[in-house]
């Protein structure tokens, strides 16, 4: 039977297959992907939907051929029947791809506009199916489908430009930019030249060849700017991950390092102070003997949530080591950050630990620094506020301790 296919035909053929096999795709990859899964499966259906609608305009195809020359009713509305299936499942197709950059968006669509163009698309299907009235089928399909991927390429480039923040966020829409203007000119000729749009779509033209041909190239590129975003968030995700602490959610030691290295570069530049405090929770070992080690891990969640209630959004905060917690002052003298410190100091003293079991009072001991500028490197800094971190635990704990200068601690060490 494939071998009395027409061309056009194995260029529909090709597109449904490929659609198929890229649903599957969807479905395998969604399974796998966790985070994305709804989307997938939402992809996975835009894509079922495209072979559906490619097979149905395939058969319409056959229909119409089985007998051209045929006047009686029952084959003509056969192949309308098909055709109007293939339109309709084409825009199912695109609402499904839309669905899923939604769901990927975590954007609420507007709950009545895909309804209101499923009931359209079937209304004039149906009435389209008299041939009469076949153009104004292909005509308003087009319409929804130029408003559907105009709306798309919109939410995708915001996307783009907001949250993958590219250089050049347009690229992301080109694509889908480049379907709205085929469906808009597709719209525009089913108004001008109605006959010609219902005759196209029946034959073997060079013309479906090429159209199905560019659908292929522009579906691939439609599938590449999906797994472009599921790719980008991946990345964006893992990159979080490896700069955060999995307990607390404060920055890891590295990515601490990383920022206090990009301050100190800063501010060697610019000569703005910047100041760091070393913060250790005390007699923390009795916590986990006393209460158990999930207790201490939730009195770190707590000690960490209160320290972050005093940072500005300038400010950078990281769990340093298990109970210890290193914080960095962009634009502040030590003067400034001992009062940061001393009321960081208070609120954890006065904020006692609720959990299942009694209260937990908690207390910490901070070591506080100021870059001494010129010369100083980041392990000297350091190398300070630990000192004073030991003095003020030295000193009876829950206390503020501030660095020796850096000459005498370098006299020290
Ligand atoms: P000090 O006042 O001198 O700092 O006494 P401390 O008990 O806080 O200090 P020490 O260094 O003796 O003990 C720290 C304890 O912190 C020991 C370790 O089991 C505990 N710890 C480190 N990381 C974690 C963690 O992720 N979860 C829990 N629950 N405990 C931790
Ligand atoms: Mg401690
Ligand atoms: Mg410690």
């Amino acid at each position: 039977m494939l071998s009395t296919l027409s061309a056009t035909e194995v260029a529909f053929v090709i597109v449904a297959v490929m659609q198929a096999v890229l649903a599957l795709v969807w479905l395998i990859g969604g399974w796998w992907a966790g985070d994305t899964r709804r989307a997938s499966v939402h992809w996975a259906a835009y894509s079922a939907w495209g072979a559906f609608s490619f097979v149905m305009l395939m058969l319409a195809m056959r229909a119409a051929d089985a007998s051209p020359s045929a006047t009686g009713f029952v084959q003509p509305l056969h192949a309308e029947l098909l055709r109007a299936a293939g339109n309709v499942s084409g825009v199912f197709a695109i609402i499904e791809l839309r669905r899923g950059i939604w769901v990927f968006l975590g954007r609420a669509p507007v709950a009545w506009f895909h309804p209101l163009v499923i009931a359209t698309v079937l209304a004039v299907a149906w009435i389209g199916l008299d041939p009469a009235y076949g153009a104004l089928r292909v005509g308003v399909n087009s319409m929804f489908l130029t408003w559907m991927t105009l709306d798309l390429a919109r939410a995708l480039y915001l996307h783009g430009r907001d949250a993958m923040r590219l250089r050049w966020p347009w690229l992301l829409v080109v694509p889908v930019l480049i379907a709205s203007l085929a469906y808009a000119l597709r719209g525009l000729r089913a108004v001008a030249e109605p006959a010609a749009v219902a005759a196209e779509m029946t034959t073997h033209s060079g013309l479906n060849v090429g159209a199905a041909i560019s659908y292929v190239v522009l579906s691939l590129a439609f599938h590449a700017t999906l797994m472009t975003l599921v790719v980008a968030r991946l990345v964006s995700e893992l990159f979080r991950l490896s700069q955060r602490d999995g307990l607390t959610g404060l920055l890891n030691r590295r990515a601490m390092e990383e920022a206090l290295d990009a301050q100190w570069r800063r501010s060697r530049r610019s000569g703005e102070a910047f100041a760091v405090m070393m913060v250790d929770a005390d007699h923390f070992k009795l916590i986990n003997d006393r209460f158990g080690h999930a207790v201490g891990d939730l009195a770190l969640k707590h000690v960490s949530a209160l320290l972050h209630d005093h940072m500005r959004d300038v400010d950078r905060l990281a769990r340093f080591g298990g109970e210890e917690f290193l914080v960095m002052l962009p634009g502040v003298t030590q003067a400034v950050a001992l009062s940061v410190a001393e009321r960081v100091r208070q609120h954890i003293a006065t904020t006692p630990l609720v959990h299942a079991g009694p209260p937990i009072e908690m207390s910490i001991s901070i070591g506080v620094a100021q870059w001494n500028g010129g010369a100083e490197d980041l392990s000297r800094l350091l190398i300070r506020a630990d000192a004073a971190l030991y003095q003020a635990k030295q000193n009876g704990r829950d206390r503020v301790a501030l660095a020796e200068p850096a000459a005498l601690a370098f006299g020290v060490a």
